[in-house]
């Protein structure tokens, strides 16, 4: 019996060494999975209790066995990220209505250093403290004050009869150790697809074990997302390797000078040209009505598959669509097949610009086209700096412009409407105040104000888009301006900002985020010289698109033909596949989500 009872003070050692950081931390758990299950209305997955306890048994393991004088500051470490953690994913939660995740941290990833001081600032203040994320920092005080007064809180508490019996009892330390041993039975399935995932090495793989891991602390959360953009940087020389194979048939080269503008976070309804009731797209507008040079024509069912840009960028560089079953990376993007046919590419963007930060660190969308070898591989010259305003790039286009070719591609990516709004428009073009809104009951003064700082930017890149099609009006040039998803500021939601993709396919979500603003502007010398295409883009302009298949609208301007060049995929051609199920996420069926019926599985 003796020898029983030393063993099992053996093994509860671990916790008993750490009594104090077993019980915060464990307190740390259930109060945030209690925020996140009141929060976002969930059942927690019922091993999560259980769970907890091996995870935190296994980090008082690693403690014993690490030398004495080190524990107490690998202690607090753990402690530290635990709680970093958890304000961090209930912050989340409580603004975005989302967990600390993969979709999260790609956005953290994803934000550069302007950006996320901007988002600092606008979400971080006094009322944080008032939320959810107060409770949790109570309990990081009531865990320091604990620390601190463990010697008099321990001696008080010794002093009463039933805790020195549970103390010292061997029933009580026999029964704890029966359930941390019942917790690890419990466990033992899903510790096991932790360890698989956390040894996955493709994303096929990795999904295969999402349904069997439904203990998501906010630790085992990162560690996931942070699996899951390891397997994107590898599939990154996947898709290297892929594009030295591609070929190019032949090349009309039917337009001389393509010219595609992406925007960012365009909200569809706050265009004039598409139906808004303030003035924020007038050149637009005018450009449309057949005033001044060229015509510009809208095109008024077009969405994107994802809201979230690096998504968005695979889907619309690659020729990979949607639906497609095969890996995007084993596809061809764009502007590879560009240059194979001898167009020469151009990216001016005041985002993904090359940096020695971004090279390795750079969004999903940044990376592979900030990766040097795909960096080479898709255009012959691109701008070095971004720029606190869009207009910035007409200047590295004019110093660009002096390596122009025969035949042309040039890709601008704007900031756009890029939150933080007010900053995406000089003071000279604020136009729009709180004011201008009074009819808008529902919101608040400070509320109608964000709403005016997203017009004021909408309608200074009605300005900057300007500027650029002026640059192309006395050449034979073709543009095409969309932006790669829209975003929320208080329509037809009281939010703003995007929800993680796949959460919600409500008919309002749908609206504001994934349909967009998308049209194509022809010059004088275009329109004269190519009357079919012009009459093909006439007939498009009502047909239902998603702008993972622009790169065959793009090829089919150029004339480029390669075994990957769908024409059925292309609106402008004849052979349009108009019928085509448009899949947001790749699993609702947009047109049917709308409609408010079935969604696809
Ligand atoms: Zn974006």
């Amino acid at each position: 019996m003796k020898k029983i009872i030393s063993i099992v003070t053996y093994l509860l050692s671990p916790i008993k060494e750490n009594s104090i950081f077993f019980v915060f931390m464990y307190l740390l758990g259930v109060l945030t999975f209690m925020i996140e299950t009141v929060t976002l209305n969930f059942k927690i997955p019922r091993f999560n209790f259980l769970s907890l306890v091996v995870d935190l048994y296994l980090l008082c393991l690693i403690l014993i066995i690490t030398p004495k004088r080190i524990r107490p500051y690998l202690r607090f470490l753990f402690a530290s990220v635990a709680y970093v953690l958890s304000v961090v994913d209930v912050f989340c939660v409580e603004m975005f209505k989302t967990k600390l995740g993969p979709e999260i941290v790609n956005v953290i990833v994803e934000t550069d250093q302007r950006e996320s001081s901007e988002f600092l600032s606008r979400y971080i203040n006094i009322d944080v403290l008032y939320s959810s994320v107060g409770l949790i920092l109570l309990l990081l005080v009531i865990h320091l004050l604990v620390c601190y007064y463990w010697s008099a809180i321990s001696s008080r508490l010794y002093a009463i009869s039933w805790v020195r019996y549970c103390y010292v009892s061997n029933y009580i330390r026999m029964a704890v150790l029966m359930l941390i041993i019942l917790c690890f039975g419990f466990c033992l399935d899903s510790r096991w697809t932790l360890v698989r995932m956390l040894n996955a090495r493709d994303l096929i793989e990795i999904d295969g074990c999402i349904s069997n891991f439904s203990e998501n602390t906010p630790f085992n959360n990162v560690l996931f997302a942070l699996k899951l953009r390891q397997l994107a940087d590898a599939e990154l020389g996947v898709l290297a390797d892929n594009q030295k194979d591609v070929t190019v048939d032949s090349c009309s080269f039917q337009s001389d000078k393509i010219v595609l503008i992406i925007g960012e976070s365009y909200i569809k309804c706050h265009s004039q040209l598409f139906g808004y009731n303030k003035e924020t797209t007038p050149k637009q507008v005018e450009r449309a009505q057949g005033l001044g040079s060229g015509l510009l024509f809208p095109f008024y069912d077009v969405i994107t598959p994802f809201n979230l840009t690096s998504i968005v960028f695979k889907n619309m560089f690659s020729l990979h669509s949607v639906e497609d079953t095969t890996n995007w990376a084993k596809f061809p993007l764009f502007p590879v097949l560009f240059r194979k046919a001898d167009y020469k590419v151009f990216l001016i963007t005041n985002q993904f610009v090359k940096s020695i930060k971004t090279d390795n660190f750079d969004t999903s969308g940044g990376l592979f086209l900030n990766d040097s070898r795909l960096s080479n591989l898709q255009f012959d010259y691109r701008n070095t700096m971004t720029h606190r305003y869009d207009e910035g790039l007409l200047h590295d286009y004019d110093s660009l412009r002096k390596y122009e070719g025969d035949h042309n591609l040039f890709i601008f990516h704007l900031i756009g409407q890029h939150i933080d709004f007010y900053k995406r428009s000089p003071d000279s073009w604020k136009k729009f105040s709180s004011l201008d809104y009074t009819d808008r009951k529902e919101l608040s003064e400070a509320e109608r104000q964000i709403v005016a700082d997203y017009d004021n930017a909408t309608l200074y890149n009605d300005n900057v888009i300007d500027c650029i099609l002026k640059k192309y009006e006395m050449e034979d040039a073709i543009v095409i301006y969309m932006s790669d998803h829209g975003d929320e500021c208080y329509d037809e939601l009281h939010r703003m900002g995007r929800l993680p993709g796949g959460s919600d396919y409500s008919p309002e979500v749908l609206r504001q985020e994934y349909q967009i603003p998308f049209w194509i502007w022809c010059s004088q010398s275009y329109i004269e010289r190519h009357p079919i295409i012009i009459e093909r883009i006439r007939m498009a302009q009502h047909l239902p698109f998603m702008i993972d298949d622009l790169p065959h609208v793009l090829l089919q301007l150029a004339g480029i033909d390669s075994s990957f060049f769908d024409e059925s995929r292309s609106p402008i051609s004849e052979q349009y596949n108009a019928r085509r199920v448009r899949l947001i996420n790749g699993k609702c069926d947009y047109d049917m989500a709308l409609k408010g019926s079935r969604i696809s599985q």
